[in-house]
């Protein structure tokens, strides 16, 4: 695919957002172009939970039925490649790829998703995923009543304890160095048999992701099977914010009830703009963009 095509809506971001926007701009009979990179967050998940339909599913099998399904309606389009760079004209965005292609469209649609963070503990990034978790709903269930430990320090550590307490009672805090909970935040984590350890982590040693133990700085070890840790992230596409797209104060693209940005035009769905992180949500804030974008479009023709 080379050169310019109007297309009514360009999504950039063809994971589950993406497709479920297409799905419903595709069933409005809207020419739609989908740029994908193809790197969703989740890839290096072995199953994917929590998804009416597909519990269990991998996450690549997931995308590829939607993927079919969406692209069995020819008004949409599936281009794989980096979006690089976009802008505005008197029509709508312009955007451009690292294959040097350039596509323009009327509205502009971000299902771009996020980035994860690794923090510098070798075999942290190896166990993302599998092993070190993000989110209980999504493979707690697999973890439930195993030795589990939770990667945090302060208020978040707190919160994240409490919460993880549903699901194991063998349940240690590593705060990674000094603790900054309260003595209240001890009390209660203690009263609830839930052990903090300060000592500085230098290796999260495993079989193909699966974490076997922490080892310290001390040289001393903790055996695990499951370790939960929320991660800094950073927006998977800038172009969002390089067209004047305004972020939260947590780094999300800000958006109104019908997931408009702050930029005429621009829509986001998914992750890049929802605490709410699962496939269901991506797939519901990406269902809603599309039907959004669509009505816009009949606004302004009708
Ligand atoms: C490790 C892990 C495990 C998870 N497990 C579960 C689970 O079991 N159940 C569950 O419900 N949820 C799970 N989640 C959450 C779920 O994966 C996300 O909520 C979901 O993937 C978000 O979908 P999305 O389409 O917004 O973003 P993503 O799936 O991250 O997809 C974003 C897409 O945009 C593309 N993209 C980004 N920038 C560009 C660009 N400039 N040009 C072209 N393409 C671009 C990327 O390549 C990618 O394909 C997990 C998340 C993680 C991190």
């Amino acid at each position: 695919m080379t050169g310019k095509n109007n297309f009514d809506v360009i999504i950039i971001g063809g994971s589950y957002a993406g497709l479920a926007a297409a799905m419903s701009l595709g069933r409005a009979l809207r020419r739609v172009l989908i740029i994908d990179s193809g790197k969703p967050c989740n890839r290096q998940t072995p199953h994917s939970h929590n998804f009416l339909t597909r519990d269990g599913s991998t996450p690549a099998e997931i995308a590829a039925i939607g993927k079919e399904q969406v692209l069995k309606y020819d008004t949409v389009q599936f281009y794989t490649g980096l979006a690089t760079r976009g802008v505005k004209t008197e029509t709508g965005f312009e955007i451009g790829t690292d294959k040097g292609d350039t596509f323009s469209g009327t509205k502009l649609i971000f299902a771009t998703g996020i980035t994860d963070e690794q923090p510098a503990i070798p075999g942290f990034a190896e166990c993302w995923g599998i092993s070190v978790i993000h989110c209980p709903y999504c493979h707690g269930y697999e973890v439930k009543q195993e030795k589990t430990g939770i990667l945090a320090n302060g208020d978040m550590a707190f919160d994240f304890g409490k919460l993880i307490s549903n699901w194991t009672d063998e349940l240690t805090i590593f705060t990674n160095g000094a603790s900054t909970l309260t003595p209240e935040q001890m009390e209660k984590l203690a009263q609830h048999n839930i052990a903090v350890v300060e000592k500085v982590i230098t290796k999260v040693e495993h079989d193909k992701g699966y974490v076997r133990q922490l080892v310290f700085e001390d040289g001393r070890t903790f055996a695990l099977r499951a370790l939960y840790a929320r991660v800094n992230f950073t927006q998977h596409c800038d172009i969002s914010v390089q067209l004047g797209c305004e972020l939260t104060e947590q780094g999300y693209l800000r958006v109104d009830a019908m997931q408009k940005t702050t930029v005429p035009h621009v829509y986001a769905c998914g992750d890049n703009s929802s605490m709410m992180r699962s496939v269901a949500n991506a797939v519901s804030t990406g269902t809603l963009t599309g039907a959004i974008t669509n009505k816009d479009l009949i606004d302004e023709s009708f």
